[in-house]
């Protein structure tokens, strides 16, 4: 197929030839907002998934529907769409990209609540946490405990913070020992290298208001 020709996949990030790195904060990858105030998000999710793995998927999206301004609808006559399959391994897109838009959530590990949560907000916008400009305030990268095909993994972003604090509780932090080639950690907190990260439960109330912020739905 055409578009996996072009993929080329960093950890869970899909990026294509053009080579994007653009953080999606500026425009032009954003979704389209509707009359109602709802940014409209298109899908499809692919007849592999079972009716159970379908019912998780759904669920994700229905909690950050309850908490954000985004809403997904099946995808009828739209052009650019999130098309929700089961590839190799769980990764997206960063925002909007035009067209029909893989968004992979295997079926041996992927379809996980939160883990599906984490996908859809590359899709709407965000890159990892720990990637932020501002990150090297917060964490230390230990690059000499990386596996070296990894360290793209890594690369500080220049992305949009949205005036917001760095936040250790979101679901878009890797965990202290992501991609480690030794069981040593990779990312430290700091200063206080006992700080919680990686969660994959739920959204924090950090992402929850940059959905937000980015779509301009906050009063
Ligand atoms: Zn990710």
């Amino acid at each position: 197929e055409d578009i996996e020709a072009q993929v080329f996949i960093f950890g869970d990030i899909a990026v294509d030839k053009l080579g994007n790195a653009d953080p999606c904060t500026e425009g032009p990858c954003r979704w389209n907002k509707s009359e109602n105030g709802k940014v409209v998000i298109p899908f499809m999710i692919s007849h592999h998934f079972h009716v159970g793995e379908v019912q998780i998927i759904r669920e994700a999206m229905e909690e950050m529907q309850q908490a954000t301004c985004v809403q997904f609808v099946e995808q009828t006559n739209e052009n650019d769409f999130l098309a929700i399959q089961s590839r190799d391994g769980c990764w997206s897109f960063i925002g909007r990209r035009g067209g029909q838009q893989p968004l992979s959530l295997s079926k041996y590990g992927c379809v996980v609540k939160g883990i599906v949560e984490h996908e859809l907000l590359h899709a709407i916008g965000f890159h990892h946490e720990q990637n932020r400009s501002d990150r090297d305030s917060y964490v230390d990268i230990l690059f000499q405990n990386i596996y070296p095909g990894a360290y793209p993994q890594f690369r500080k972003q220049n992305t949009n913070n949205l005036g917001t604090p760095y936040d250790y509780t979101s679901i878009m932090h890797y965990g202290k020992y992501a991609f480690s080639r030794n069981h040593k950690p990779t990312i430290v907190p700091k200063p206080d290298p006992d700080v919680e990260i990686g969660q994959r439960e739920h959204m924090s109330q950090m992402d929850i208001y940059r959905v937000n912020v980015l779509y301009e739905c906050c009063e």
